[in-house]
């Protein structure tokens, strides 16, 4: 999730919320049913990359496809730019940063900005192992994005929800049992129809204001085999006005630059695409295992920061960290 602390409790099944928080998409998808679900399903299970109609609906709804589709824009961007990067710090006997043209050597810099130094000099040992160490993390890098990549670009072999809101989570068990668990949710996306639910230890939108987004895995069946992102209303609002006004992330690049400060980059936390991006990097369903999901590592080590003062910090601190740092690699594709 963006801007947010995870619970993990046990009990009655839970939940792990593994975050918080962001093209033309054309993938195909069947608006007969539930947006990008390919065709009707009797389970009740989803297995698509599903946008919930009921919490998104009019230019939320037009919003979040917009995002998903650009989001896919975006990573077919970096993807070849993250391996042509890749291409030369293999090259022998010593990367060919001279030979970099001027885009190469920009996104080199840029990369550098995001993930910390990449490339050490061949003069030591040390810095060889150095050098193969950031060759690791660029490996790491390019395997996310091509994890996103597959999902957004066959999103029927995809168990994903992707909601407007939280307002399905109750604090109340429908059932009568059980209420006032505190930081206790109860997930009722199947109750109306299917009377299944289960409890699930959340931040959540309502309880976290300045929350924009947020990724979990329910634990417990029928849910344990999807991921499921929510999508703040307060920052949904602000999203869809800015789509609704023709402001895309393309046109963003396509304008001139902004007058520069040190907080520019943070902008681009405006545009839904980057928070789809980053929570889409904690969702299970989508990065295949555990150790692929990336983290939001500076509420990892109780950082003050976040956003950009977090990536900057972990780019100088911690290259391990700042390639497994949501923000980063959200913001660094949204970026260009
Ligand atoms: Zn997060």
């Amino acid at each position: 999730m963006r801007k947010h602390s995870l619970l993990n409790v046990a009990c009655y099944g839970l939940a792990i919320a593994l975050s918080c928080l962001p093209g033309a998409w054309s993938a195909p998808y069947n608006t007969t049913r539930d947006g990008f679900e390919k065709s009707p399903r009797s389970s009740v299970m989803k297995r698509a990359i599903t946008v919930d109609p009921n919490t998104c609906v009019g230019t939320w709804r037009t919003s979040v496809d917009s995002a998903v589709r650009e989001a896919l824009d975006m990573v077919n961007y970096a993807i070849p730019r993250f391996q042509t990067l890749l291409n030369n710090l293999n090259s022998n006997p010593v990367p060919s940063i001279i030979g970099m043209n001027n885009e190469q050597r920009t996104v080199f810099q840029t990369y550098e900005a995001f993930f910390g130094q990449t490339y050490f000099g061949t003069d030591t040992q040390a810095n060889r192992d150095k050098n193969a160490a950031a060759i690791v993390r660029l490996n790491k890098l390019i395997s996310t994005a091509q994890r996103i990549q597959a999902a957004l670009q066959n999103p029927g072999s995809v168990n994903l929800e992707i909601y407007c809101g939280d307002s399905f989570l109750w604090d109340t068990d429908p059932t009568g049992t059980i209420s006032g668990f505190g930081v206790m949710e109860f997930d009722s996306r199947r109750w109306n129809s299917h009377q299944i639910g289960e409890w699930v230890a959340l931040q959540t939108c309502t309880k976290n204001p300045g929350m924009s987004a947020y990724a979990y895995h329910p634990l417990s069946p029928p849910f344990f085999e999807e991921s499921v992102i929510v999508l703040c209303l307060d920052y949904m609002v602000g999203w869809a006005a800015r789509y609704s006004a023709g402001n895309t992330v393309a046109a963003y690049h396509d304008a001139l630059p902004l007058v520069t400060n040190t907080y520019q980059m943070d902008y681009l936390w405006g545009y839904l695409p980057a928070t789809l991006l980053h929570e889409l990097t904690h969702a299970r369903t989508v990065m295949k295992s555990d150790a692929e999901i990336l983290g939001d590592q500076c509420l990892r080590n109780n950082a003050p920061a976040y956003q950009w003062q977090c990536i900057r910090q972990l780019a100088q601190e911690n290259a391990d960290f700042a390639a497994a740092n949501a923000d980063t690699f959200s913001l660094f594709v949204t970026g260009k």
